[in-house]
């Protein structure tokens, strides 16, 4: 949960759209899109009816004619999905979509008045833009956004916090923490995003040292890592040169020490799919900063990454003194002294 209290449900209801809630709900197929509405049956009071619920898509309200004789807007849903406050209902939203707590956090006070009547259509917030890019694919196969989120993940356990030294800002900016239950038990969840910010999968860490017959991660089955880069989504966003690394948490100790461009090719090598993804967000000006573990497939996988890259940007690499160093093992100066610096 983000450190602030004071959240801006404003800011919050403009990310969000009803779409997203009911996708994240698992629930969007069973709505008949119109124009500019959904329809279909209420999930609110578990009806049947397919009419009885509608969407405005375009005031991103919603409202149920049958048992509960009411509407709202998106935060006003997830309140009354969860039973739950306002407040609350935005901090879960805050979570679900990996908003950013720092944009989303109100600058003194928070808004308690916040009122659950239908908002007025001069007031409804604009639908966030549909995703910006297709995501890549290979072979005709492209990795599915997933219909569900994984909620209720323990963000403060000790292996991301003690183990792997993330603050807990980090943390919750990359959606990770500890799963209880379902597919990715006892397991450290970590979700992986396409370039359009749809979450494809989520990676389960096993938070200590594997048995001899367990992976040290677990994906999906049928999940095809080499079509993602971790965290492109927000990095293609972000000014400077673009970092490359190999594993989750090289990426987000980076990201903690304000190196917010950088990618993490989850192992040691560049598939096809991530060159392309890499060549569509650069340009002949841009500078990549390949940082993969001091091994030998690291040193493999650099040499590769760099001939392959070079064809299209400016490729630096980088060879650490130490063998066995790995990115995520830095301290703050080592990274600033490696990447010069300001991000
Ligand atoms: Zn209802």
């Amino acid at each position: 949960m983000p450190k602030s209290k004071f959240v801006d449900f404003k800011a919050v209801k403009a990310a969000i759209t009803m779409e997203q809630v009911l996708d994240h709900y698992g629930i969007l197929d069973k709505f008949k899109r119109g124009t500019d509405s959904l329809s279909g049956p209420c999930p609110i009071h578990k009806g049947s009816n397919p009419t009885q619920f509608r969407i405005s898509i375009s005031k991103n309200v919603w409202n149920c004619f049958s048992e509960c004789k009411h509407g709202g807007n998106v935060l006003d849903f997830i309140a009354r999905m969860e039973n739950v406050s306002i407040h609350a209902a935005a901090l879960k939203a805050i979570e679900w979509f990996d908003l950013d707590p720092e944009a989303m956090s109100a600058g003194s006070e928070e808004e308690v008045g916040e009122s659950s009547e239908t908002p007025k259509a001069e007031d409804a917030p604009k639908p966030k833009p549909a995703a910006k890019a297709a995501p890549v694919q290979e072979n005709g196969a492209s990795n599915k956004p997933l219909k569900f989120r994984l909620d209720k993940l323990e963000r403060s356990h000790a292996y991301l916090t003690t183990t792997r030294g993330l603050k807990l800002d980090t943390i919750v900016d990359f959606g990770a923490g500890f799963c209880a239950k379902g597919i990715m038990a006892g397991r450290i969840a970590i979700p992986i995003h396409n370039s359009a910010g749809e979450v494809v999968a989520y990676a389960g860490r096993w938070p200590c040292e594997p048995a001899a017959d367990m992976p040290k991660y677990k994906l999906p089955p049928g999940f095809k890592k080499s079509l993602e880069l971790f965290n492109i989504d927000r990095a293609i966003n972000e000014p400077g040169p673009l970092v490359i690394v190999e594993g989750f948490f090289d990426c987000m100790k980076l990201h903690q020490f304000g190196y917010r461009k950088v990618v993490a090719l989850m192992g040691s090598t560049m598939s096809a799919a991530q060159e392309e993804l890499i060549k569509r967000h650069t340009d002949r000006n841009s500078q990549v900063i390949v940082i993969l573990d001091e091994d030998e497939a690291g040193t493999a996988g650099r040499e590769d990454i760099a001939v392959r890259l070079a064809k299209f940007c400016f490729v630096k690499t980088h060879v650490f003194d130490q063998p066995g160093t790995q990115p995520d093992q830095l301290s703050a100066e080592d990274v600033a002294e490696i990447l010069g610096g300001a991000p």
